[in-house]
């Protein structure tokens, strides 16, 4: 399949790792949107968090997104965002979860 994720996954397309386990990796935004933005993804294609294979990954990348904030230290606090679809401003169709901190962030977000 024709996925750049899947392709990160897979090792074909170069990544920064910051945390990699069975089934999730995470690496840092080629365009960082905070001092740290990394992306969590799972290793298993799916598109969105529409995807009902998405709940049982959903256990697999929150304990990911624990490791990499105890790893990048982001005591003081971190947002997660999924972008789904058109309107949610999703680029990628491979779920991710966005984890941006070392920063104070804004709400609401544009
Ligand atoms: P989204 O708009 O939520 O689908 O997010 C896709 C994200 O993937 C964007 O923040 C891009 O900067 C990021 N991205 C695209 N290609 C790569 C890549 N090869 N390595 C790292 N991040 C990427
Ligand atoms: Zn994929």
């Amino acid at each position: 399949m024709d996925c750049i994720f899947c392709k990160i996954a897979n090792g074909e397309i170069p990544s920064k790792k910051v945390y990699e386990d069975e089934h999730t990796l995470a690496f840092y935004d080629l365009d960082p949107q905070a001092p740290v933005h990394v992306l969590v993804i799972p290793k298993e294609h799916m598109q969105s968090i529409e995807d009902e294979k998405s709940e049982g990954a959903a256990k697999h990348l929150f304990h990911a997104v624990r490791m990499v904030a105890k790893e990048l230290e982001l005591a003081d606090g971190f947002r997660c965002v999924i972008n789904t679809g058109r309107d949610g401003g999703q680029t990628v169709g491979h779920l991710h979860i966005h984890v941006l901190g070392k920063r104070s962030l804004k709400w609401p977000p544009g």
